[in-house]
């Protein structure tokens, strides 16, 4: 059986599939040996130590930026933390009938939840989603929270209604042979994270995973978005005969590593990676780069149950700064919300995450856990060559305050005389129509901008990037996108600042041109992607990518420029 879905990463992988089974926080009835209920008890009190101490710091973030009402929510939480009730019960549980206490204290939980959801009163029907939420967040701490791959043990096809970023951060590249999901876009963060890890992957292929079962052999092939369920000898022989020819391509393009990406007319493009993980600087230099133009830093805060600290994160980006120089990287703060969700941070549900508390705002709401990570980046630009840049903003108010978060992070600093870069370059992303509109502004208060092309997509067109329903609504080359791309660049040369892409788009060679045509200085990809990259901009003088991307700017639709980009540029 064939399948067909969205291509998400490059590469052709066989193998026995891993189905992964969603259950989210499965909880056990235990019964404990006598000698255990103690040290249950100690244990059940430590969580909600932890659960506490997490509410406290969320809630005086809070209560700095916005005040005493928006903090309310988490003193409300905190109450139920403290609920001397739930504390007796399951203390008293654990000791009578010697069960384990994430057992007991749930049963508690829902017995509550479901008299506080039959309530007439609507507004204790509102507190029953905090009351889940210090459930989710008591259970995090006593459940350890198991990964839901901890059992692959053989290389494998991991299969999955879906994956959320932090798993395929996690993915063991030895044991993951490759990755298919039922949903998912091209630009959700799983497919990027695949991509650059390497890990070839296919999703969007709606029911998938009801159709497999484990011990099922597979194919995916990342290239065409197809997957095979049990193929026959035919198609095995056909897999690996394209899988070789795709690695010889590969080992070609290995010889361009220490050449520069320059165009044959002489422009010089900064050619960079994008990093999502510390551990990945040495496939920077493995590809060829002249730095990393976007290190995501999410990976810090997701799928983990308490916030990362100033030394743990000041060590990883230290490492990375250390390991890069004198290349630059460039470390974007904290994108969270959207399909990044780090529960214990206070998010809830929203009807549109990507429309709502996402990246700098998110970031501005708690200012407290935005300094911690300002200092731990300012720290590391002591040891290397740091750029900093913010995700998501849409006004220059936002820009203004993160710029004074920053401001205050200096003064500290230097008070303490604690070493740091003082020509730290600070930009701006650009991801938002908002940001394309008054990038002139943006452009006087910031240092560089670089264009994150997946979301100034989504948002152009109006299309969930992590939807598959609208994944064909995707379209890089859609006039919107590039009028939108062209005003940027040029707001920010006019005040003479460098602009570089950092989104998916880059990694497309003859996209790849098209951004030098429009005048990018920099491009910003995924490691697999770079050489092919680094071809194209060797191959295309930049007079005539600069022609192409004129006309493509006069053009009415997406079918015409890319017309136009082919006809001009493949020849060459
Ligand atoms: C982008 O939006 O293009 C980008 C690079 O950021 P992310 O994919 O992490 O949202
Ligand atoms: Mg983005």
């Amino acid at each position: 059986m064939k399948l067909t879905g969205i291509p998400a990463s490059p590469g052709v992988a066989m193998g026995p599939v891993f189905l992964v089974e969603t259950a989210e926080l499965p909880v056990q009835e235990t019964v404990l040996p006598e000698g255990e209920i103690e040290a249950e008890i100690e244990r059940f009190h430590q969580a909600l130590d932890r659960a506490r101490q997490e509410l406290i710091q969320i809630r005086d973030g809070i209560a700095a930026e916005l005040g005493p009402d928006e903090a309310a929510i988490y003193d409300a939480q905190l109450l139920i933390v403290d609920d001397p009730d739930a504390l007796r019960i399951t203390e008293e549980g654990v000791r009578r009938e010697r069960r384990n206490a994430a057992f007991l204290f749930g049963r508690h939980i829902g017995q509550v939840a479901a008299r506080v959801g039959g309530a007439k009163d609507e507004s204790l029907r509102e507190r029953l989603a905090d009351i889940l939420d210090v459930e989710r967040r008591v259970l995090v701490h006593l459940l350890g929270r198991e990964h839901p791959l901890a059992d692959l043990r053989v290389p494998s096809v991991v299969v999955a209604h879906d994956l959320m970023p932090s798993d395929v951060a996690q993915l063991d590249r030895d044991k993951v042979l490759g990755f298919a999901t039922d949903l998912g876009g091209r630009t959700s963060h799983s497919a990027i994270v695949a991509r650059s890890r390497g890990i070839p992957a296919v999703v969007a292929l709606r029911q998938l995973s009801r159709a497999v079962k484990s011990g099922d052999v597979i194919v995916v092939d990342g290239h065409r978005g197809e997957v095979e369920l049990n193929p026959d000898e035919r198609s095995v022989r056909a897999y690996r005969v394209r899988r070789t020819r795709l690695e010889g391509q590969r080992r070609s393009l290995a010889e361009l590593r220490e050449l520069p990406a320059v165009t044959p007319d002489g422009v010089e493009i900064e050619l960079s990676a994008n990093l999502e993980l510390p551990a990945e600087v040495e496939q920077v230099y493995a590809a060829g780069a002249e730095g990393v133009g976007l290190f995501r830093t999410e990976f810090f805060y997701l799928d983990r149950a308490e916030l990362p600290g100033e030394e743990e994160q000041h060590r990883a980006y230290r490492s990375v700064a250390e390991r890069l120089a004198p290349l630059p990287v460039t470390i974007r703060t904290m994108d969270l919300g959207g399909d990044k969700v780090a529960s214990y941070l206070g998010t809830m549900h929203e009807t549109n995450p990507f429309l709502g508390w996402r990246g700098i705002r998110f970031a501005l709401h708690h200012p407290e856990v935005f300094r911690t990570q300002l200092r731990a980046i300012f720290r590391a630009s002591a040891v290397g060559n740091v750029r900093m840049m913010f995700p998501m903003v849409s006004s220059l108010e936002e820009l203004r305050r993160a710029n004074e978060l920053c401001a205050g992070v200096r003064a500290e600093l230097e008070r303490a005389r604690v070493p740091f870069d003082r020509r730290l370059e600070v930009g701006v992303m650009i991801e938002t129509p908002a940001a394309v509109w008054v990038a002139d502004w943006l452009a006087k208060e910031t240092q560089f901008f670089s264009i994150g092309t997946n979301d100034l997509i989504q948002y152009t067109l109006a299309m969930d990037r992590g939807n598959e329903r609208v994944a064909h609504l995707y379209e890089p080359l859609d006039p919107a996108v590039l009028r939108g791309i062209h005003h940027a660049i040029h707001a920010a040369h006019g005040a003479r600042r460098w602009v570089g892409v950092c989104g998916e788009m880059a990694g497309d060679p003859l996209m790849a041109v098209l951004l030098v045509g429009l005048g990018c200085d920099e491009l910003s990809v995924a490691c697999p992607d770079l050489p092919r990259v680094k071809a194209a901009i060797r191959a295309v003088p930049a007079s005539l990518a600069r022609g192409v991307a004129a006309e493509a700017l006069t053009l009415g639709s997406a079918a015409e420029v890319r017309a136009v980009v082919h006809e001009r540029v493949m020849p060459a």
